[in-house]
């Protein structure tokens, strides 16, 4: 039986530009382009900001410093580091804490968070920035005319709705943006992995000690570790393409959740479980600059900034304009962990700090292509870069 679906919709507004997807990238996204004074919104899923890093409990910021003591990320990423730990916890060293100078600080500029008091912080840190939120609202589709996406269609507790823009940025850690209006994408393969946040009596003394409710909320991470130890032999790498990929994951890894915690069911508890798949890799765009992790110390002329190799002490990277958007999709931007790159260079762009640098300069591109009529391929980068270092973003 062939269904067709022609249910009306409700236009809802005109915005110059749209972020799909509320996690760390898509909050910098619309915070650059709110700034920059573009008419805004952020269209998340959830009813929480933060994406992996808050709904997801990964609530570790990963470092801004190359990890010998230089800052190499800034920008509305860093700022992001100091929201999320404005109200809650954190592990940040002294040196980084009280910053005074860009080099020779000791310990890594990285820290713990709450993803909840993070999550709530987020709420102000978007709409002090001029950009409006839009929860609970599931961006199904792109409405693409000659190659540029005019307005996105989205399912809410209303029905179908759907807002125009003149520029639209794909958060979404799926790339579906992309994926939907007909761009190239790939997939990622992942382990059998997750994070969970568990209460133990054995850490009360610490806390009590210490005063630092950090030591209540262990980080854990269950099944597999980054690079695939513990990952079951008879297993597939694992891929995120449905609906049923998901829900095997997600009754999976909270099966292992369970059996880390196995003990005494009065001296444990688990925090909060993730609200969202925690898959590392699920899809990224062909871009027209695929990012290797090969481009070691190389100063891009389009670069939007610099970052580090987290897995690794002194690796210095910029990433290129190019790697956000591919020239046929004339007003999108790819931000966050959906950028091109290869599988190696993936693991340097998905972490947070860079999620959120992409971010920045794809909200502040995607401002500049509807303020100024431009497209990706025809604004002026050398403006662009200007911009975001005068936003405090580093070229290292
Ligand atoms: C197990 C694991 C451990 C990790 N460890 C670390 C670590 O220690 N430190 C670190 O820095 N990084 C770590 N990472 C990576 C990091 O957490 C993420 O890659 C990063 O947070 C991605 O941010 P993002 O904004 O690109 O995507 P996401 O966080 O995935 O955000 C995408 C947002 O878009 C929303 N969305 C999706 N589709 C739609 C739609 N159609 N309509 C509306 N909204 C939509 C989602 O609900 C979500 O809020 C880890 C990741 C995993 C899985």
């Amino acid at each position: 039986m062939k269904i067709t679906d022609s249910r009306p919709f409700i236009h809802k507004g005109n915005y110059d530009v749209i972020v799909v997807g509320g996690g760390v990238a898509g909050v910098a996204a619309a915070v650059a382009a709110g700034r920059h004074g573009a008419k805004t919104l952020l269209i998340e899923k959830t009813v929480m900001l933060g994406g992996l890093a808050t709904v997801g409990l990964i609530s570790w910021y990963e470092p801004l410093c190359d990890r010998c003591g230089q800052q190499m990320t800034g920008g509305i990423a860093e700022e992001l580091l100091r929201v999320l730990i404005r109200d809650g916890f954190d592990s940040l060293p002294e040196d980084w804490k009280n910053k005074k100078k860009l080099k020779g600080n000791k310990g890594d500029y990285a820290t713990l968070f709450s993803p909840t008091m993070g999550a709530i912080s987020l709420d102000r840190f978007v709409l002090d920035s001029g950009a409006e939120l839009l929860f609970d609202a599931h961006a199904t589709f792109p409405v693409m005319k000659r190659g540029r996406c005019v307005g996105v269609i989205a399912e809410t507790v209303e029905g179908r709705v759907y807002y125009e823009a003149d520029a639209v940025v794909d958060a979404t850690g799926d790339a579906s943006v992309f994926h939907r209006a007909g761009a190239k994408t790939y997939l990622g393969d992942n382990y059998l992995s997750g994070v969970s946040h568990e209460i133990k009596y054995e850490n009360a003394p610490k806390f009590i000690e210490t005063n630092n409710v950090k030591h209540m909320r262990q980080w854990k991470v269950i099944g597999s570790n980054l690079y695939g130890s513990g990952h079951p032999a008879d297993m597939p790498l694992l891929h995120c393409e449905s609906a049923e990929d998901v829900t095997r994951y997600m009754i999976e890894t909270r099966k292992m959740a369970l059996e880390h915690v196995d003990e005494d069911r009065f001296s444990r508890d688990i925090a909060t479980l993730p609200g969202m798949p925690q898959f590392r890799k699920i899809r990224r765009i062909e871009a027209e600059y695929v990012f290797t992790g090969e481009e070691l110390n190389v100063k891009f002329p389009d670069a939007i900034g610099s970052c580090n190799d987290f897995r690794k002490k002194g690796m210095h990277y910029q990433i290129p304009y190019r790697s956000l958007y591919k020239k046929e999709f004339k007003n999108m931007l790819a931000a966050g962990r959906i950028i091109g790159a290869t599988s190696e260079g993936w693991e340097i762009t998905r972490v947070i700090p860079v999620a959120a640098l992409t971010g920045h300069a794809a909200g502040m591109a995607a401002a500049m292509i509807a303020l100024e009529k431009k497209t990706v391929s025809t604004l002026s980068v050398r403006k662009l870069r200007k911009n975001l270092k005068e936003q405090g973003v580093l070229f290292i």
